[in-house]
């Protein structure tokens, strides 16, 4: 097989990335947008010893899960979706085929008991127009017009697009505003290489259970030049309540900086999880699909299965979501969080909504943890943790055995990690009770899953016997 090589190929499986998969004379070709089902034409765009890349150039027959036309006309460009043309249904059998696989061959988890355990996955009702947030580059075109979108797979280079299927409808409004008064006032666009010209991002947060809106533009600057006219016609958009600046003058690719102006309003926004409240201002981190997260973090809490005499500890805690979900049933909550900026939103949060009976730590969980429970003589009734991709750090694991609590929930973005961490928990006294893998980013690879783990009991093991 060589580059250019024309090929017909039938998709039989979908790699990680969600890319399809299929064979030519034994030979693994990898083909982006392509789905199971699929047969396709395809280029072949880099070829390697057993396996290569193929770009998708026609469908020849499609898949009985492709849909007919993809709800965004730049689905392919975009790096931001991977899968939409993918019926939903069978976006979500991939994710739960993905959980199930992971957790059989890393974390060796015999075929009975997931049979047993797995719980089907949880779903959305609408899979777009699903995020709260949205940080649109601001970039020229060739012409020399304004534009604004998302940046094209592994890119930098903006395709042009107010509308995303993935974002709120009022997206599209605010953003036509900005590049109106950009071109009228003349102000702008940066441009990352040459570290010149004035807006960089536009942030748009949208409260889905108040209705708040929240409009930041980051500038590589001090002022934005005649901001009136702007905030004119902004304020005029039905919920609108925060309109501020972000200075980031930094060669970077962060794209916050950390001074906050206020233009119009006030400087966050209010929203909900269940019950919780959350005052959000630009720089937090919260959510960005709540409705699925008030599902996913409801899992959680009915896994705690708390009856108000538990001690737990919520560990990678963030601003504390969990933290404050579990607070409402348990006696006390303790969470730990790496990042300074989350904890003292996390304890914001806990006054704002009068959850007295937390506490919050700054600090890496595998540290904090032993040092609680080997100093002060901390325990936990319930542990609940929710890493980042990397899973868990196996010093944390140790502890989390050594505490000896009797439940263990495990909230987890990566079901790879995840099946490596179960195995080390069930390999020390933990029994896998409830695996439910839940859907927070349609039309993306990704997928959530929070588990039960409870102490394997002497009962157990004469039931066994
Ligand atoms: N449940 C949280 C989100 C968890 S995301 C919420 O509702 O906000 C994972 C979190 O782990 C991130 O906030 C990240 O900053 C934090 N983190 C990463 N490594 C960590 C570590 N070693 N110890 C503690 N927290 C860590």
């Amino acid at each position: 097989m060589q580059k250019n090589d024309l090929v017909t190929v039938a998709i039989e499986d979908i790699g990680v990335g969600g890319e399809g998969i299929g064979k030519v004379d034994g030979y693994t070709l990898f083909i982006k947008d392509a789905i199971i089902g699929d047969v396709v034409e395809a280029k072949i765009v880099k070829a390697k010893k057993n396996y290569g890349y193929a770009r998708l150039m026609n469908i020849v027959t499609p898949s009985e899960n492709r849909v007919e036309k993809p709800a965004c006309p730049m689905a392919r460009r975009c790096g931001g979706c991977q899968i939409q043309e993918m019926k939903y249904g069978a976006q979500l059998a991939f994710k739960e085929g993905k959980v199930r696989g992971n957790l059989e061959r890393i974390g060796e988890v015999p075929t009975e008991l997931l049979d047993k355990v797995m719980q089907p996955i949880v779903g959305m009702e609408e899979p777009f127009h699903y995020r709260n947030k949205a940080q649109f580059p601001i970039g020229t075109d060739k012409e020399g017009h304004i534009i604004t979108g998302f940046y094209a797979g592994r890119t930098h280079s903006i395709i042009p697009n107010t509308d995303c299927a993935l974002g709120v409808a009022v997206n599209q409004k605010i953003l036509e505003i900005i590049l109106h008064f950009m071109e009228n006032n003349h102000i702008s666009a940066y441009d990352e290489e040459k570290h010149k010209g004035l807006v960089r991002h536009v942030l748009i947060r949208y409260g889905f259970k108040t209705d708040e809106i929240m409009v930041c533009l980051v500038i590589n600057g001090e002022k934005l030049p005649h901001a009136e006219k702007l905030v004119d016609k902004l304020c005029k958009i039905p919920g609108m309540t925060s309109i501020t600046i972000s200075v980031n003058k930094a060669k970077t690719n962060v794209i916050m900086g950390n001074e906050i102006k206020l233009l119009w309003g006030q400087t966050y926004i209010t929203d909900y999880i269940g019950n919780v409240k959350y005052q959000i201002s630009p720089l937090s981190f919260y959510q960005v699909n709540p409705v699925q997260t008030e599902k996913l973090y409801g899992l959680a809490l009915d896994y705690a299965d708390l009856n108000g005499n538990e001690t737990v500890w919520d560990l990678y805690c963030g601003i504390g979501t969990i933290s404050l979900f579990l607070a409402q049933k348990a006696k006390f909550v303790r969470g730990v969080e790496i990042v300074p900026a989350a904890i003292e939103n996390a304890k914001e949060n806990a006054k704002l909504n009068g959850l007295e009976n937390t506490e919050f730590f700054v600090g890496k969980a595998e540290e904090v943890l032993p040092r609680e429970y080997k100093k002060n003589g901390v325990y936990a009734d319930v542990i609940v943790v929710d890493p980042p991709r990397k899973g868990c750090d196996e010093t944390l694991l140790e502890t989390m055995v050594e505490m000896n609590p009797d439940r263990i929930v495990y909230v987890s973005c990566d079901s790879a990690t995840l099946a490596r961490d179960l195995k080390y928990l069930c390999e020390r006294g933990y029994e896998l009770r409830k695996v439910c893998p839940v859907d927070q980013f349609g039309m993306t690879v990704h997928v959530e899953t929070v588990v039960l783990l409870s102490q394997q009991k002497p009962d157990d093991f004469l039931n066994q016997l």
